[in-house]
């Protein structure tokens, strides 16, 4: 047999337990009335033929033989003990007893009433009789005067009797009516429950998935409305899903077509996304797992600290398992998750590092050859009279000592990329300026330059790297006297917060703003001819860069084509 449902059951054990009490309630109250009512009734006929008897007994009241024969006789006959009481309470005539026998009566509660001239009854139990007994008294009168009580009985053992028949009755009838409900309140309730079963029932399909379920109940009321709603909702769910559905396999489908490898975490940094491609980094399972179980890695972690604490998008060079990777770090704000997409660039790297080997093995190998060239260029030079060929050898000497530069700006430049760390020292600024002004003071002097040095008066000394920045003032100083013909150099020396600021400010040609994205790549220059004159080799500003980098630092220029520039350079003391 096919289990009724909760709903179901809930309804009709509602309907039952109130029904249930709604019979009971009904039952005590009908037969306390009808109990009550039967009482009154009984009370009545007894009060009638006590009535009756009073008229009867006025002529031979005082006859007290006769009178009891009387009262024996019409007690019998109608079946009622009836008892005749003088106003003392003395008992003169009884239907079912000798008088002489039976005690004063003066105090049963129903004589006390009738002596007061009132209809007094009481229902109790009887001594003489030893049964229960409904007792009703009326005063016996002539012209006004209460001369004597007539009191009629019943068993209450009948009435008792009559009583639970009809309550058996009623009992009877309340059970038949109780199940008449249930019956009805069975098929009231399947008539709720079923439409609301079947939806109960497709809610649990939705639930699973299954979202072609529909409900048609086939009624013409608010329960169909729920059901024409229900199957709106699923065509709904149906219609987003699968759009979901769609745009996952289309990212799905982006992700693995991407060259590069993905990975996405959660704030806790949990993978919960890689694409096929992360197997360039591990061929571990990573999925649902702590990053740093795969990836050990300190640089690693400390990049995914500073998204999840700045949670601004960055990239960042990352050397793992011997590749190079440049990373792109971005968060999503909305979900809290960190993007990370590694793109390989370790063959570009390679090509780099031998780039700068070949650039670094090229000078070391040139720079002996160019000594030696410029070491005979020079004696020839001496002893050389003919005008036309020392023009020559002029010439081969100046390009000889341009070729000797660039290769001195190239070693310095490999030596300063290899570099890792500096060796700092603590350093007076301005003396070492002063110390660098000397080189300088002759080639000042040609040009009338005036020279200044404005510094703090406070200016502590600056803990760096001595040589490089010697070779940094030496760079820019070089610049500002190739590229000011009048004027003045001014440097300043300050200190804000925890930077020292050191500002090289010339009154020279200036260099149109076009040409700053550029200024400190290698080999730039912005006039070639004028370079190449005045011995420039486009080294000299990306040396100065790297110096600054190496201290931390960074560096910016401001100039004015015709009014002169400034170098700022802001290196941090710690
Ligand atoms: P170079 O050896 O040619 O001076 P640098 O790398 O030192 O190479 O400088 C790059 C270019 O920047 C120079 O060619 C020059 O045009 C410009 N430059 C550098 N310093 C100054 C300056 N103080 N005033 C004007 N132009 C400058």
């Amino acid at each position: 047999m096919k289990k009724q449902s909760s709903f179901f059951s809930k309804i009709i054990s509602s309907f039952a337990i109130t029904i249930l009490i709604l019979m009971l309630f009904i039952y005590g109250i009908s037969s306390a009335i009808i109990k009550r009512h039967y009482k009154s009734t009984l009370t009545q006929n007894l009060i009638n033929v006590n009535k009756s008897i009073s008229y009867k007994i006025q002529d031979y009241f005082s006859n007290a033989e006769k009178l009891d024969s009387f009262i024996k006789d019409f007690g019998n006959q109608i079946n009622t003990r009836i008892t005749i009481i003088s106003l003392d309470g003395l008992v003169l005539a009884d239907s079912d007893k000798d008088p002489k026998q039976m005690e004063n009566h003066k105090y049963r509660p129903e004589i006390e009433k009738a002596i007061n001239g009132e209809t007094g009854s009481s229902t109790r139990y009887s001594k003489t009789l030893k049964t229960e007994m409904l007792y009703v008294a009326i005063p016996l009168q002539n012209d006004n005067q209460i001369y004597g009580i007539v009191r009629s009985s019943l068993y209450m053992n009948d009435v008792t009797f009559l009583i639970n028949d009809l309550r058996k009755n009623l009992l009877m009838f309340s059970t038949f009516i109780f199940l008449l409900s249930i019956i009805i309140s069975a098929i009231l309730s399947k008539n709720i429950s079923k439409p609301v079963e079947l939806l109960i029932e497709a809610a649990k399909q939705v639930s699973k998935g299954n979202f072609n379920t529909k409900v048609f109940l086939g009624r013409n009321d608010d329960i169909n409305i729920l059901a024409e709603s229900f199957n709106e909702m699923t065509e709904e769910i149906q219609n987003l899903f699968q759009k979901i559905k769609r745009e996952k396999e289309s990212l799905n489908c982006i992700i693995s077509s991407l060259d590069e490898a993905l990975m996405v975490i959660n704030i806790d940094g949990k993978v919960i996304l890689t694409n096929d491609n992360i197997k360039k980094i591990t061929t571990k399972e990573m999925t649902n797992r702590p990053f740093w179980e795969i990836i050990r890695d300190e640089n690693f972690e400390k990049f995914i600290t500073k998204i999840k604490n700045e949670k601004i998008n960055f990239s960042e060079e990352w050397n793992w398992d011997n590749k190079y990777f440049l990373c792109s770090f971005g968060y999503a704000h909305l979900k809290n998750e960190i993007v990370i997409v590694f793109h390989d660039i370790t063959k570009k790297k390679e090509m780099e590092i031998i780039k700068k080997e070949f650039v670094s093995n090229v000078s070391h190998e040139l720079r002996t050859p160019l000594t030696a060239i410029k070491g005979f260029v020079e004696t020839l030079i001496e002893e050389e009279k003919q005008e036309d060929k020392l023009h020559y050898l002029q010439i081969i000497d100046k390009n000889t000592n341009r070729l000797i530069n660039i290769v001195k700006d190239l070693l310095i430049l490999s030596n300063l990329e290899e570099k890792i760390q500096i060796e700092k020292e603590p350093i007076n600024l301005e003396e070492l300026i002063k110390e660098q002004h000397k080189v300088f003071e002759r080639k000042m002097n040609e040009k009338s330059l005036k020279f200044n040095i404005i510094s703090d008066k406070n200016l502590s000394d600056f803990s760096g790297e001595r040589f490089r920045l010697e070779q940094m003032f030496i760079n820019l100083l070089d610049n500002a006297i190739k590229y000011t013909d009048n004027g003045k150099i001014n440097i300043y020396l300050s200190e804000k917060r925890n930077n020292v600021e050191i500002i090289v400010e010339d009154s020279g040609i200036g260099i149109k703003d076009n040409h700053f994205p550029r200024l400190f790549e290698r080999f730039y220059v912005v006039d070639k001819s004028r370079s190449r004159k005045i011995g420039g080799t486009g080294l000299g500003l990306s040396i100065v860069k790297h110096i600054v980098l190496l201290h931390d630092g960074n560096i910016q220029v401001e100039s004015k084509v015709g009014k002169g520039t400034k170098f700022i350079i802001n290196l941090p003391k710690v």
